[in-house]
């Protein structure tokens, strides 16, 4: 068995475990309902023909409609995609989503494919997969790999084969094609709300508070640049060519813009430059984000890493053991499932749309966005205190993990299945 569905796997022992769950929740869990592996000829731009593994996993229908992500990857391996599609059902569930779990996943590296050799494996894809896909029955988004230009072949192949236009069965597409603006940005503007609710209950209070962000990516990016417009400072930026640290304030506006010119934060005029991608999460900062990769906060970096919170917008950036050591200190750690669930919830809102063919302005998009995420947090945060007047070792990973599985066990008991 792979590592990582492994390491899914014990999470979940150890959820069911924290919340006093029967045994029989895990069982439930720990196998996907349904796994539906496929064959998808391609004819190349040269003339030849080949043929791509492809997968969609279907974890959990408890709470609703399977949902998760479609990635194009050389490495993805059906054990990661179950991995994928487990934590997409605690991810939803945390979120309060009526949605069940799912991933999908094609064996391909996407930047050697033509666009229209994309083009036809994104609606091999569907061909594939259509009887067991549909608005309510599984509704993919992207993932790692694929974007909304592939949503959007995708949501056109499953209106032909189904005979009509059916916008809900897959999210963030093109906002010319039933998507919505908030969508590019929703990540990122969910961090930012968290990032401000735990700064009040921790920090007390969020303006002039100092934010340094690992990662100037899509998450990162629109992490900084919400937080700055409600009131943080942010005081480092980074992605692979370095950090930039400037204790006075960064412009992320103008940083935004030398990184989609250049490439490059360094690039950004102004503030000390660092050579280590990392040494974003070592400046003096009240809060500090990881938002570029996984594994980045470690028992070996750990010691650095001045703040008092940790808002993951990465998904996995801190590990378990590293994670410990931050709370013996009395710094919290926002889990990234609870951070960066701004994606999934605004897909969430333009199924909503796409379903009742009524569009909301994105200004009231956003706002419906920004009351979920709070909501989620301070539900989070209410079991995080009650969980740590029993045990001091709590993190605020284990209240999530046992909201998450809440929920889906009382749905299992009202269907009678437990
Ligand atoms: P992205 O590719 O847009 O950006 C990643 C950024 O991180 C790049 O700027 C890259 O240069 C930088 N980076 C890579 N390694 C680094 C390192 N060691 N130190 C500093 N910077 C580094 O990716 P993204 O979409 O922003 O995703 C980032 C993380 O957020 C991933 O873990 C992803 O799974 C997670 N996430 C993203 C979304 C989303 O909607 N984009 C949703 C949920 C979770």
């Amino acid at each position: 068995m792979s590592v990582f569905l492994q390491n899914v796997l014990s999470t979940l022992k150890r959820g069911v475990a924290l919340g006093g769950f029967p045994e029989g929740l895990y069982k439930l869990l720990s196998k996907p309902e349904r796994v539906v592996a496929v064959s998808i000829p391609v004819r190349m731009d040269s003339g030849g023909l080949e043929v791509f593994e492809g997968f969609r996993v279907q974890h959990c229908s408890a709470l609703g409609p399977y949902k998760g992500g479609i990635r194009f990857h050389p490495d993805v391996t059906l054990e990661d995609d179950i991995a994928l599609a487990t934590l997409m059902t605690l991810k939803n569930s945390l979120a309060g989503l009526p949605y069940g779990g799912g991933k999908g996943a094609v064996r391909v590296d996407p930047r050697k494919l033509s666009a229209r050799e994309l083009e036809q494996l994104a609606r091999g894809y569907v061909r594939a997969l259509y009887p067991v896909l549909g608005e309510l029955v599984d509704i993919p988004a992207p993932d790692v790999g694929t974007d909304s230009r592939v949503m959007a072949w995708m949501v056109d192949e499953y209106s032909k084969l189904l005979g009509r236009n059916a916008p809900a069965s897959f999210t963030a597409k093109p906002a010319v094609l039933w998507g919505n603006p908030v969508r590019e940005y929703a990540t990122g503007f969910g961090c930012a709300v968290v990032t401000r609710e735990a700064a009040e209950r921790l920090l007390g209070g969020s303006k002039g508070l100092t934010l340094a962000v690992q990662g100037f990516g899509n998450t990162g990016q629109w992490h900084a640049y919400w937080a700055s417009k409600m009131g943080f400072k942010v005081v480092a930026i980074s992605d692979l060519s370095g950090t930039v640290y400037d204790p006075d304030g960064i412009d992320v506006e103008k940083a935004m813009k030398v990184k989609s010119e250049t490439g490059k934060v360094v690039n950004y005029p102004g503030g000390e430059k660092l050579s280590d991608p990392k040494a974003a999460l070592y400046v003096d900062a009240d809060v500090v984000a990881p938002d570029a990769v996984e594994n980045q906060i470690t028992l070996e970096n750990v010691g650095k890493v001045k703040a008092k919170l940790v808002v993951e917008g990465a998904n996995g950036p801190t590990t378990p053991e590293a994670e410990l050591e931050l709370a013996k200190r009395g710094a919290v750690v926002v889990p990234d499932f609870l951070a960066n669930a701004g994606g999934v919830v605004m897909s969430y809102l333009e199924w909503v749309q796409n379903l009742q063919w009524y569009w909301w302005s994105e200004e009231e998009t956003r706002a419906k966005l920004e009351r979920i995420m709070r909501d989620n947090f301070e539900r989070v945060w209410a079991k995080f205190e009650e969980m740590r007047r029993s045990s001091r070792e709590v993190v605020m990973r284990d209240a999530a993990l046992v909201i998450a599985l809440q929920r889906i066990y009382d749905a299992m008991k009202a269907r009678g299945w437990l």
